[in-house]
């Protein structure tokens, strides 16, 4: 059995990436308000944070030069430049949740993805999609979180995150939120179900079916 499936028997990693504005954020805290086997990995990042954004709880906000030293001192499982500014998972935060039997969330952008797929192969992937570009375009301006050079910089990169969208196992379109939820939840329920893990959870009763 490799050193990766092993870690992974604990719990499973998702990975949730889309264009920023799709709905990424929302539809991770509504799953995680149903789901409470599941723990988001908190982030390290050099961007500012935003208002009503606490450290700790929304991401580590660092400066880049902590930024680099960590990266130097191999504190990350995956890291990367998003809009500008380095993003990061560490390894402690995901490894001390997974080692309690906890499901792993990362909403990580598509450069990230592809770290964990090749270091954590059991992870499951999910890509949100916006129904249409002038719906993303209204969300990320609705949000009012970001400056308008921030929101063109983001509408701009939105391109090359969904030319990775097939890089993913599983792609959701968030047009009506409640149908994007139930889609999430549906792929969390299935992966639960996946017979490498029921086997080593129902050894006893499959022992005892065929017995
Ligand atoms: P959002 O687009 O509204 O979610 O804006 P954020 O500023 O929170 O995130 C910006 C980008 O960074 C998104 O594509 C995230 O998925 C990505 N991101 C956030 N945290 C991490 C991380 O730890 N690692 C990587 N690789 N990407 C991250
Ligand atoms: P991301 O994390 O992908 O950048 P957010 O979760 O911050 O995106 O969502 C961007 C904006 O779009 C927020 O104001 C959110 O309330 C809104 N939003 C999310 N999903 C939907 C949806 N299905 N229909 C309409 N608005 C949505
Ligand atoms: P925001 O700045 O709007 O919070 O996030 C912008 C983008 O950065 C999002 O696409 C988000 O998924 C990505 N991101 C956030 N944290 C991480 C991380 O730890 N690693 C990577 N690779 N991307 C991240």
């Amino acid at each position: 059995m490799s050193a990766s499936r092993m870690l992974t028997d604990d719990g499973t990693l998702f990975i949730v990436a889309a264009p920023s504005g799709a709905g990424k954020s929302t539809l991770v805290n509504a799953l995680l308000g149903c789901e409470p086997a599941i723990s988001l990995s908190v982030s390290h990042t050099t961007r500012p944070p935003r208002s009503g954004e606490e450290y700790g709880r929304h991401y580590y906000f660092v400066e880049r030069a902590e930024f680099e030293r960590e990266i130097a001192e191999g504190i990350f499982l995956e890291h990367a430049e998003v809009h500008g500014n380095l993003y990061g998972t560490s390894h402690t935060t995901v490894a001390g949740l997974l080692a309690q039997g906890r499901d792993v969330l990362l909403e990580i952008d598509w450069q990230g993805a592809r770290q964990i797929r090749q270091s954590k192969p059991d992870c499951v992937s999910v890509f949100i999609l916006p129904p249409s570009r002038p719906e993303l375009e209204r969300r990320l301006r609705g949000r009012g979180s970001d400056s308008a050079e921030v929101i063109e910089r983001r509408l701009h990169n939105s391109r090359e995150e969904i030319s990775h969208a097939h890089e993913f196992d599983y792609i959701i379109v968030n047009d009506r939120f409640e149908d994007a939820l139930g889609d999430l939840q549906a792929i969390v329920h299935a992966v639960r179900q996946r017979a490498a893990l029921q086997c080593r959870r129902y050894e006893n009763l499959i022992a005892e079916l065929l017995g």
